[in-house]
């Protein structure tokens, strides 16, 4: 019989795949900055332009010459004489000359001489071409200079970046209008077991629908990946060999659920290991859930073993297959996380790390993590969890009130 030969630590299991997989980007493909969002830069980009390009005011009032306002208050205001003014999107044809002022509007270009804006609400109109000022200004006051926002040639941003909305306004800002990315990788995702039929089936006593195929396929596309669906595939190993093969052959990843523990009719390792060296790296690893996890590389390519329990499977593709995309595209997963107090005792044994999802609430102004406790962890747990908490190998569970880091599911 086969046994697992040892339970790696997470960690551990992770660097044996880690040594064989090349930080990416592996393919790097140009996109429109309107399809950039969620995408991971190959490159770092540097600003091809000053921002703002001209000095500009932030506020609605008067441009002026700052020391031409020191010493003003309300009871003796600085008159100043009205030069101008300056509409948005136009550039002034009148410099400032000491004592004078320019009506400005927020984002107006400033003319030249001035070097502060004074807000309307502290200027009293006098009538005539004289402006009261009644507050003292500094220079650069409610103005904003040339390349104070991003200089010309300054990195924007950098390689391996996923680019969030603030990101790609700072783009459009700067007059990149594509961006070379990580190409996503194609990840092709199969399950395997004799139990399994289709989720347009009505499953016949014994039988269950694939749930791990649409779990799998939606985290590789919150992953950052392109999920290939392979379908099911029967417990036997010429047929689980043969249709691993094919699939690996048009993909960058595979991922295998089910079949991935040591019982009579688990295939999964032996035909994984049929696909070419390295083969198998890991198989088993010292958590809860996911020990029957199999992780190895066949030619250049990750493939995956992930134990067909749906909340394992799920459990382990964060652990493995999301750190893998990431890497393949040269960046890190995305983790939120929050530190809450834990809701309840949760027990757990030493020697292996536990994964356990928690609701995220908030109570008496506290933020909370209650553990979300179902019978041998069904998907009903993980739909109602917020987040999952991480008990560490040589814990021997948590006390309630322990101040916890929350992993926020996607
Ligand atoms: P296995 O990993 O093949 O030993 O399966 C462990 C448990 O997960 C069994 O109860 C299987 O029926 C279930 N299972 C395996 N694959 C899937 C799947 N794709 N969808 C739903 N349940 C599955
Ligand atoms: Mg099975």
């Amino acid at each position: 019989m086969q046994v697992f030969l040892s339970l790696l630590p997470p960690g551990e299991a992770w660097r044996r795949l880690e040594e064989h997989l090349e930080c990416g980007p592996r393919r790097v493909e140009m996109v429109d900055l309107l399809d950039a969002h969620g995408r991971v830069l190959a490159e770092d980009v540097t600003s091809p332009a000053d921002l703002p390009g001209f000095p500009r005011s932030t506020v609605d009032g008067f441009a002026v010459r700052a020391r031409d306002t020191f010493g003003a208050t309300e009871s003796m205001p600085a008159l100043l004489a009205v030069a101008g003014e300056v509409r948005i999107g136009d550039a002034p044809c009148f410099a400032l000359r000491p004592g004078e002022c320019a009506r400005v509007a927020t984002g107006a270009m400033l003319p030249q001489g001035a070097d502060a804006v004074v807000m309307v609400e502290a200027t009293m109109e006098t009538g005539g071409n004289l402006v009261a000022v009644e507050k003292a200004v500094a220079p650069g006051e409610n103005a904003i200079g040339p390349a104070e926002d991003v200089a010309r040639g300054a990195v924007l941003l950098k390689k391996g970046a996923r680019l969030r909305p603030q990101d790609i306004g700072a783009l459009a800002a700067a007059g990149v209008s594509r961006v070379k990315v990580a190409a996503k990788p194609n990840v092709a995702i199969m399950s395997t077991g004799d139990e399994l039929v289709e989720v347009a089936a009505t499953p016949p006593p014994g039988k269950v629908r694939d749930t791990n195929l649409y779990s799998l396929c939606a985290a590789v596309l919150a992953a950052g990946g392109r999920p290939l669906a392979a379908g099911i595939v029967r417990d036997d190993y010429q047929e689980l060999a043969a249709a691993m093969r094919e699939r690996l052959a048009s993909a960058d990843m595979l991922v295998v659920s089910g079949g991935s523990s040591i019982g009579a009719r688990d295939f999964t390792r032996d035909a994984i290991d049929s696909l070419g060296p390295p083969g198998v790296l890991v198989h088993g690893v010292a958590v809860k859930p996911g020990k029957p996890t199999i992780i190895a590389v066949a030619g250049g390519k990750p493939v995956f073993g992930l134990p067909g329990h749906p909340v394992s499977c799920l459990t382990v593709f964060r652990l493995f297959v999301e750190p893998a995309i990431a890497r393949w595209m040269g960046t890190v997963p995305e983790r939120r996380e929050l530190v809450a107090r834990l809701g309840a005792n949760v027990p757990s044994a030493a020697g292996r790390e536990d994964y356990v999802g928690v609701h995220v609430v908030t109570r008496d102004g506290e933020v909370w993590a209650d553990p979300v406790f179902t019978k041998s962890s069904l998907i009903s747990g993980l739909v109602a969890s917020t987040g999952i908490i991480r008990i560490p190998a040589d814990a021997e569970g948590l006390e309630k009130g322990a101040r916890v880091t929350v992993s926020l599911l996607f």
